[in-house]
C-alpha cells in the first residue's frame, strides 16, 4: 500500500464537480483578480471565524506581514514569537523590519510557553505571535493578559489551524488580526498560493486592503507604499467551494486522530499528541515523538508510508537567523521536538484499511 502524507488528488475527487464550476465561472466572467467570488468567500471565511472582516491576500506570508503593518509594527519594533515554526512567521517579521524575539514552546502543545512570554518582554517589544502549531490553539487568555498588561498588539498565525477552537470560540477571533494560509495542503488549501487575515477592527482589514492594492482605496490615488498582494479569482472560487467542506473534514482529521492515539496508547515508546484542556484541535498534523526519529522515519518510508518531519531545525538553528546568535542550548523544548518530532499521514480522505496499515507499520517499526 502506498499512503501519501497528504493526498489532494483524492480531496479533489469528492468536490470535482463543484469546483471545476466554480471556476469556469471564474473565467468566463474573467474576474481574475479580486472579484466577486473572491468577496463571496473573504464574507463567508470572516463568518465562519466569528469575525467581522477578512481580507483575501496573495499568500500566507503576505498575511502576516500585511497584518503586522497595519497593526503599526515598523522598523526596530519587537514581535515575540515561537522558535518553533514554520519559517514564514519569522520571515514576516524580519521583512516588516522587526527583530525576532523567540520564547520557547509548550511541551505538551508545541505552541508558544505563555509562562516564558513575559521574561523576554523589553521595552522595544511591540507584538506576539502566537502560532496555532499543527492545528492546535495557543493558550490565547494567558498571551492577552500579558498583551494588555504590556499594551503589546497580537497577531494569531494560523496558518495552520483554520476552525480550531480556543475555549469554544474559533481561532482568528482573539487577537487584534489573525493571518491564515491557503496553500494547497493546508486544512482549508487553495489550488495556488493563497492567503488572508481575519479582524473585528476595520481599519485593520482596511489598512491590509489597500496596502495589498498598491496602497490606493481608490483605483490610481496610492495614498502610502504598497504591495501586490491580492487573492486571485480563482483560489477565492476554490475556497469558497471549500469552506463548506471544511468541518466536515477537520471532523474526520479528529477521529483520524483519536484511531491512531487509542492504537498507540500503550505503548510509551510513543508520545502521542495531547490536546490541552482549552482546545478543539483541528489536527493540521498527527504527530508523535520517537527515539531514533529519523530511522523510524526511514523504515516507514520503505513501507510507502509518507511520514514527514514538521519541523526538524527550530528557527534559531537555521542558518537565515544565524546572525542572531542564538546557539544550540537557547530554546531546549524545541530542540528536543526538532529532534524527534514525526507526522504521519493524516488527511480526510483515508479509509479504516489505511489506518490500519500505518498503525501496524509504525508497531512493526518500533518492535511493539
Ligand atoms: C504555511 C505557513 C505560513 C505561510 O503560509 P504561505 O501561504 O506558505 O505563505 C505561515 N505560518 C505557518 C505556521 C505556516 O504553516
Amino acid at each position: 500500500m502506498k499512503i501519501p502524507q497528504a493526498d489532494l488528488r483524492a480531496q479533489y475527487h469528492t468536490i470535482k464537480e463543484e469546483v471545476t464550476a466554480a471556476i469556469a465561472d471564474v473565467i468566463e466572467n474573467t474576474q481574475f483578480v479580486r472579484g466577486p467570488r473572491s468577496k463571496q468567500f473573504e464574507q463567508a471565511f470572516a463568518k465562519y471565524c466569528e469575525t467581522g472582516f477578512a481580507v483575501g491576500v496573495a499568500n500566507g506570508t503576505d498575511a502576516l506581514m500585511l497584518a503586522l503593518r497595519a497593526v503599526g509594527i515598523k522598523a526596530g519594533d519587537e514581535v515575540i514569537t515561537s522558535a518553533f515554526t514554520f519559517t514564514a512567521t519569522g520571515e514576516a517579521v524580519h521583512w516588516v523590519g522587526g527583530k525576532n524575539v523567540f520564547v520557547d514552546i509548550d511541551p505538551e502543545n508545541y505552541a508558544i510557553d505563555a509562562s516564558k512570554i513575559e521574561a523576554a518582554i523589553t521595552e522595544r517589544t511591540r507584538a506576539i505571535i502566537p502560532v496555532h502549531l499543527y492545528g492546535h490553539p495557543a493558550d490565547m487568555d494567558a498571551i492577552l493578559a500579558i498583551a494588555k498588561k504590556y499594551d503589546l498588539k497580537v497577531i494569531e498565525d494560523a496558518a495552520q489551524a483554520h476552525g480550531a477552537r480556543y475555549k469554544g470560540k474559533r481561532v482568528g477571533s482573539f487577537g487584534n488580526v489573525a493571518s491564515f494560509s491557503f496553500y494547497p495542503g493546508k486544512n482549508l488549501g487553495a489550488y495556488g498560493d493563497a492567503g488572508g487575515i481575519v479582524t473585528n477592527d476595520p481599519k485593520v482589514a482596511d489598512a491590509v486592503r489597500m496596502l495589498g492594492d498598491h496602497g490606493s482605496a481608490k483605483k490610481y490615488e496610492n495614498d502610502v507604499m504598497g504591495f501586490n498582494s491580492r487573492l486571485d479569482g480563482i483560489q477565492g472560487a476554490v475556497l469558497g467551494v471549500k469552506l463548506n467542506h471544511l468541518d466536515e473534514w477537520n471532523q474526520r482529521r479528529r477521529e483520524i486522530t483519536t484511531f491512531y492515539s487509542d492504537a498507540f496508547k500503550d505503548i510509551p515508546a510513543i508520545q502521542t499528541p495531547k490536546e490541552s484542556s482549552w482546545a478543539e484541535s483541528v489536527y493540521h498534523l498527527y504527530v508523535i515523538q520517537v527515539d531514533h526519529r529519523d530511522q523510524v522515519k526511514q523504515k516507514l518510508n520503505e513501507a510507502g508510508i509518507g511520514a514527514a518531519i514538521h519541523y526538524p531545525r527550530p528557527l534559531h538553528l537555521q542558518k537565515c537567523y544565524g546572525f542572531m546568535g542564538l546557539g544550540a542550548g537557547s530554546f531546549p523544548v524545541a530542540e528536543r521536538a526538532g529532534e524527534r518530532v514525526l507526522s504521519l499521514p493524516n488527511y480526510p480522505e483515508m479509509t479504516e484499511e489505511m489506518l490500519e496499515y500505518v498503525v501496524a507499520a509504525v508497531k512493526k517499526v518500533l518492535s511493539v
